[in-house]
């Protein structure tokens, strides 16, 4: 168990809702659920195999305390932000909000999934953008066909050589972005200076809560 989550664990102990109301981005909603069960009806991809619980399935089991079952399920990274399950709620609750919420939530202690893939393109994404102010997709690339191993990522490039090509040809990728040249924010320390400011606001916002 990391040290955060065990403090978690330890200060909550027994009221997982309680956790999630006051730990997770607007997990105060969850107890607003009525479990009518139009947001998991109207989920287009919850029944795909990595989903294992729907929303409406996982707002019952926080409420159940079922915490381990939660911070470890796949099912919040499987969200694809459709917000069907948030128009169709009768209660006006925020489900996809929520269920990043509690993604978010289970991957600061520590608890989500290890190598789910979209929380794995998520952490990428994220540490390549703000290096540079902007998406350096070469490097995107590469890190995403080889976070599975060298030979996975060489069989991955070879797969995809003949459409790598044509955006080179085309004019929509620079191979040279590979050595860390290609387009960049010209004004990189302010990105830098807010994104600082953003994560300051950020931590009071959650010191306020404790
Ligand atoms: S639609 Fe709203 S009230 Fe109904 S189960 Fe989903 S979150 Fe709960
Ligand atoms: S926003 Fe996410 S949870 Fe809601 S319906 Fe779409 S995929 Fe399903």
């Amino acid at each position: 168990m990391s040290d955060l989550n065990q403090q978690m664990a330890a200060r909550y102990r027994n009221d997982f809702l309680k956790e999630i109301e006051e730990q997770a981005e607007m997990g105060e909603w969850v107890k607003m659920c009525m479990q009518c069960g139009l947001c998991s009806g109207s989920c287009p991809t919850h029944f795909q195999d990595a989903w294992d619980h729907p929303p409406q399935e996982l707002f019952m089991m926080i409420r159940a305390g079922k915490r381990e079952e939660v911070l470890q399920s796949k099912s919040m990274w499987m969200c694809t932000s459709c917000y069907n399950c948030y128009v169709s709620c009768p209660r006006k609750v925020p489900v996809t909000h929520v269920m990043h919420g509690i993604a978010e939530y289970a991957y600061r202690i520590g608890r989500s999934p290890k190598y789910q893939p979209t929380q794995h393109l998520s952490k990428t994404f994220w540490d390549n953008c703000t290096k540079s102010g902007r998406v350096n997709e070469v490097n995107l690339t590469q890190t995403l066909y080889f976070k599975d191993g060298f030979f996975a990522g060489i069989k991955k490039l070879i797969e995809m050589q003949s459409i790598g090509l044509g955006m080179v040809k085309a004019r929509r990728m620079n191979p040279l972005e590979a050595m860390g040249a290609g387009h960049k924010c010209k004004d990189i320390k302010g990105i830098h200076a807010m994104i600082a400011k953003a994560k300051e606001i950020e931590a009071t916002r959650k010191a306020d809560k404790d």
